[in-house]
């Protein structure tokens, strides 16, 4: 057994192409070979967002704080709130980040396939960012 105390993990200012706006992440676990499961919790600042991406396992993301959005590619964005429990399957083009005026914290699960837990794309624009009604 090995327990990660509180405190004991830096946070991690996300400094990448692939997201848009202030993102921190805060490592949780990264299981040992043959285990290939990844756990981080990531804060989206108002506004952040990832780029268009998929995993190619799969996610899982468990909000944890504040109100943000989720978009899969042909469908409508949605709203994400504490509790919420979403599962992009493997291969699913998505994106997921903050509300535009509410930071969203949610923990992500993914597993690496051959090394890579994500396949990135272009940013998502102003434009379909804003596309989000507010609703
Ligand atoms: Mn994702």
């Amino acid at each position: 057994m090995d327990i990660k105390r509180a405190g004991s993990q830096a946070s991690v200012r996300v400094v990448s192409d692939y997201f848009t706006g202030t993102v921190r992440q805060d490592p949780l676990n990264e299981a040992e070979a043959p285990g290939r499961v990844k756990v981080v919790s990531v804060t989206f600042e108002p506004g952040a967002r990832t780029a268009w991406h998929t995993h190619p396992l799969g996610q899982t993301l468990i909000v944890t704080a504040g109100m943000g959005l989720a978009q899969t590619e042909g469908g409508p964005i949605l709203e994400i709130r504490p509790g919420d429990v979403v599962w992009f399957p493997a291969g699913e083009k998505h994106w997921h980040g903050a509300g535009p005026s509410t930071a969203m914290t949610h923990i992500a699960i993914h597993e690496a396939l051959e090394g890579r837990s994500a396949d990135w794309m272009e940013p998502v624009s102003d434009a379909e960012y804003g596309a989000y009604s507010g609703g």
